[in-house]
């Protein structure tokens, strides 16, 4: 019994070291982890399937937390997390916390058509979020950049390009997504 119970606790620290403690969202390490081996398969499969990666960025945060104060972005973060978990309930959909107000979403069989369609829609959907915080309706917007998987490029390169897109979905005024052709 005493031993049962070791493994369950066990188990739960192990399940809790790939989360992110502020939105339970995967970590950032898990994310790479596991991006690489979505990037193996892919190989494994002869390139026959796709893969689509979407990166945002929360617009404006800074200025943000400057005139709400601190606290009230960590609850938009935790709602942005909640949001983003409700829209890719796949097991295969890996949501996580790239950094500090950044996000990154790995998307198995996506094909560049449906990264598109995924891409407006996360974009409207965290625009018409109402965040409840101390009597206030906060409201926030995201950048998104998006790429699908090409050919032998590696972890880093397809990446970039993701990251590529969001600065460029930035650079065309912020709160809309961009895609890597
Ligand atoms: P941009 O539209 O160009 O992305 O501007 P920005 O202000 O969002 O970007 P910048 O990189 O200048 O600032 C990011 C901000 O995100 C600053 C930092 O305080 C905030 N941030 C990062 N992590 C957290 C967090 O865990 N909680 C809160 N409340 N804020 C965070
Ligand atoms: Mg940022
Ligand atoms: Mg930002």
């Amino acid at each position: 019994m005493v031993i049962l119970t070791d493994i369950t606790e066990k188990k739960k620290i192990e399940k809790r070291a790939l989360r992110d403690g502020l939105t339970e969202l995967y970590n950032h390490s898990y994310f790479q982890k596991r991006l690489s081996r979505e990037i193996d398969k892919m190989k494994e499969y002869d390139y026959r399937h796709y893969l689509s990666l979407l990166m945002l960025d929360i617009d404006d945060f800074k200025q943000f937390n400057d005139t709400y104060g601190h606290q009230a972005g960590d609850e938009v973060l935790r709602s942005v997390a909640r949001v983003l978990k409700q829209e890719f309930v796949d097991e295969s959909e890996i949501v996580a916390r790239y950094g500090g107000e950044e996000f990154a979403i790995i998307l198995p069989e996506v094909t560049k058509v449906g990264l598109k369609i995924k891409g407006k829609e996360v974009n409207e959907l965290i625009r018409s979020l109402a965040v409840n915080y101390n009597d206030l309706e906060l409201q926030i917007t995201v950048s998104i950049g998006g790429a699908t998987y090409k050919n032998s490029e590696s972890k880093e390169e397809f990446i970039k390009r993701a990251d590529d897109a969001l600065y460029q979905a930035k650079a065309e005024g912020k709160d809309t997504f961009h895609f890597s052709d």
